[in-house]
């Protein structure tokens, strides 16, 4: 018995000093796309807006792409429970639940909350060779072609997949887009630019630089509102505006650490995050590519996890509507 309380109170003993001492070593931010496309950016601009916070630390980014994003969710839900290994993902967090019958991980169960970071608005592009140049050309030209088109998107998982399945699904067409999965929408704006694809409805954090340089065609937004105040996006009509009624989509990134996750180590990230999300700097370049940083209570971990859950719900009524499952 005595042993037993030694034992528990070194290792209390321990977790605080390990706590105190977080973080001595680089912080990875898991990643689950390919570099270059828009959760990259999030997490990169978010790494240097909390490496102050967290002390001056390294925080590094990994892409793990793959499977709409569950290989490098598994991966972190399976790290250790150190602070070292965290999770950049987005809307997948929710989707993924409903879409993949068999689950590596559980969303809600696996996970410690650190917070959110941004909403993201979308937008549905062309490439430039696509015969269209309104949203009304663009969705008659999709009506009478639909089955000779291809539609890019990251995986079953992912947003651009997400927004894909909602838009065919709003719009009935009679015959889908053959969809390509990339590892990330990085990549599948390369080829939309190329021409190598015609469709691909992505994030503005990816697409703002592009629609601006006028490398590829942009229709619409799928936010409930416009985009009015954004100099670039300012330009297009909501889905809902073009008669696509309730159609709202917005997606959000959180940060993520395994479970488990001492609460000394969770407290120190929380904080990190909350100082990272009222840096100007950060807020800025994320207003500048369409994004909003968080500023309600879902900064807190209660109010993420909160959110997430209210997701999981929202999205299984929309994937079960459009009954296209990943496996
Ligand atoms: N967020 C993905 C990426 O970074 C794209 C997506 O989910 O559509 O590539």
């Amino acid at each position: 018995m005595k042993k037993l309380v030694a034992l528990a109170l070194a290792t209390a003993v321990s977790a605080t000093a390990f706590a105190q001492d977080y973080p001595n070593k680089p912080v990875t931010f898991v990643v689950p796309f390919a570099a270059g496309g828009p959760t990259d950016l999030v997490a990169r601009q978010l790494a240097e807006a909390m490496r102050k916070p967290l002390g001056g630390a390294n925080i590094v980014v990994e892409n793990t792409a793959g499977a709409g994003g569950t290989i490098a969710a598994t991966r972190v839900a399976r790290a250790p429970k150190d602070g070292y290994t965290l999770l950049v993902w987005h809307i997948g967090m929710a989707s993924t639940d409903s879409l993949y019958k068999k689950k590596q991980f559980n969303a809600l169960e696996d996970f410690e909350y650190l917070g959110m970071i941004n909403d993201v608005p979308m937008t549905l592009l062309g490439s430039n060779k696509l015969n269209a140049n309104t949203y009304r050309d663009f969705e008659a030209h999709i009506r009478a072609n639909g089955g000779k088109l291809n539609l890019a998107h990251a995986g079953l998982g992912s947003a651009s997949h997400l927004c894909g399945l909602m838009w065919q699904y709003a719009v009935k067409l009679d015959k889908s887009m053959t969809t390509i999965a990339y590892r990330g929408t990085g990549p599948a704006m390369n080829d939309l630019i190329g021409g190598q694809v015609d469709v691909m409805c992505d994030q503005t954090t990816n697409t703002t630089a592009q629609i601006e340089g006028g490398r590829v065609k942009a229709f619409a937004v799928t936010t409930a509102q416009p985009l009015s105040t954004h100099p670039v996006l300012k330009h297009y009509p909501t889905l809902q505006e073009m008669g696509l009624k309730d159609f709202n989509l917005s997606i959000w990134h959180g940060l993520y650490a395994p479970k488990g996750t001492p609460p000394d180590v969770l407290k120190k990230l929380n904080d990190a995050l909350k100082v990272a999300l009222k840096d100007p700097e950060f807020v800025k370049r994320q207003a500048d590519l369409g994004a909003l940083v968080v500023t309600d209570s879902r900064v807190t971990p209660e109010g993420h996890k909160k959110f997430v859950a209210d997701q999981i719900a929202k999205l299984k009524t929309v994937i079960d509507a459009a009954g296209q499952y990943a496996d």
